[in-house]
């Protein structure tokens, strides 16, 4: 197993639609293994393959029930709504209260290429969202209202350029 680096914003590879995985194979396995060593390391509570750079549709996620993983995830339902200061490891030490469905279900593929159904409130639903949205190359930042997202995205361009004054 490995640490990867977690790649972050503006890395083009976040805002890149990833590919499906054709085969569950040794190359697969061992990602999951990385992403959920890197998880755990950063820490994180979930984590899309595309943050160390894998353009490819693997999650992984634990809310404090325990690791899980999902190949291909697609989601099913969404429902209810919830605000939450939410952050993402691509886009560090920074939470927005942002309002997503409360009520998440996705359904995906196990490392045995069977199917798998997670499904939740709150934090479950939360993770779900927030990793599938990475699957699409979509992140936090578009799920915030309008004249935040451009604040936030000017505040952060100018922090990875170097352009931020001393304040
Ligand atoms: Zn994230």
């Amino acid at each position: 197993m490995a640490i990867f680096p977690i790649r972050t914003f503006p890395d083009a590879v976040l805002r890149t639609p990833a590919a499906e995985v054709p085969v569950i194979n040794d190359g697969v396995r061992r990602l999951v293994d990385d992403m959920f060593e890197t998880m755990y390391a950063a820490p994180g509570v979930g984590l899309a393959a595309p943050q160390i750079g894998v353009s490819l549709q693997v999650i992984v996620f634990d809310v404090g029930g325990g690791p899980c993983h999902m190949v291909n995830p697609v989601m099913l339902e969404t429902s209810g709504s919830w605000t939450y200061d939410e952050g993402c490891l691509s886009v560090p030490e920074r939470y927005w209260g942002i309002k997503r469905a409360g009520f998440a279900r996705a359904r995906g593929l196990n490392l045995d290429g069977e199917e798998v159904e997670y499904a939740g409130d709150e934090l479950v639903g939360r993770v779900l969202q927030h990793e599938i949205d990475h699957l699409k190359g979509i992140l936090l930042l578009e799920r915030l209202p309008r004249r935040v997202r451009k604040q936030a995205l000017r505040d952060l361009r100018e922090e990875a350029f170097g352009l931020k004054g001393s304040r």
